[in-house]
């Protein structure tokens, strides 16, 4: 599995289409300070499914929608497509090559799809949670991250642990399951106080 291609439109300064091919190993981005390196980077983030406007640099999530320049108008809706080569079938989908999009228009929302077909953020996540490009995004290490990684608690260490060995989701699951259940006792009880009442 490796990234094969992102492709950028409205995102950050990326106002016109912009496609960048990558090829297995190591891809180094290089550039002038402010030309848009660490964009690409949150794009990667963002289309995976990143929900912190702060994790993605911005004060809230629609500054991730091109904003304007003194030439060009602002626009509407950021939009990212990654297309990741699956011929290995790390990734749980029977496609040789997957394409995650993500789109977010202006007054609020995120769209997703996964080869074209719209889908729902937990299906992104789900695809990707088992291939190490986890819901944490532990994969991409900013500037000043490794200091806080350094500064985390044991718990969150085991966090962080947990996410990379593919734990994470299947106790976010339990924690779901378990909630329900929760929920059902608490209907069952009403239930028992209700016939209780009609006896
Ligand atoms: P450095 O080498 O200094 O870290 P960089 O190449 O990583 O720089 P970025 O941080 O990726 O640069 O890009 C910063 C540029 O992106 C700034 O010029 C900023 O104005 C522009 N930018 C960020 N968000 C938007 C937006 N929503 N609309 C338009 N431009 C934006």
């Amino acid at each position: 599995m490796y990234l094969k291609s992102l492709t950028l439109k409205g995102f950050k300064s990326f106002a016109s289409s912009t496609t960048l091919r990558l090829e297995p190993g190591i891809t180094c981005v290089v550039g002038p300070n402010g030309s848009g390196k660490s964009n690409v980077v949150d794009a990667l983030a963002w289309v995976m499914g990143e929900q912190g406007a702060k994790s993605l640099r911005g004060g809230k999530m629609e500054d991730v929608i091109f904003a304007g320049t003194s030439g060009r108008a602002p626009l509407g809706r950021a939009e990212v497509q990654l297309t990741i080569d699956n011929t290995d079938g790390a990734l749980p989908i029977e496609y040789a090559e997957v394409t995650i999009s993500r789109t977010m228009f202006r007054n609020g929302g995120s769209e997703y799809a996964i080869n074209g077909q719209g889908c729902r953020l937990l299906d992104v996540q789900e695809l990707l949670s088992d291939s190490g490009i986890g819901r944490e995004m532990h994969v991409i290490v900013g500037q000043g991250q490794l200091d806080s990684i350094l500064r985390a608690t044991p718990e969150e260490r085991r966090g962080f642990i947990e996410e990379a060995a593919g734990v994470l989701k299947h106790r976010k699951r339990k924690e779901k399951a378990l909630r329900k259940l929760d929920a059902c006792e608490g209907n069952l009880t009403r239930l028992g106080d209700l016939l209780g009442e009609i006896r």
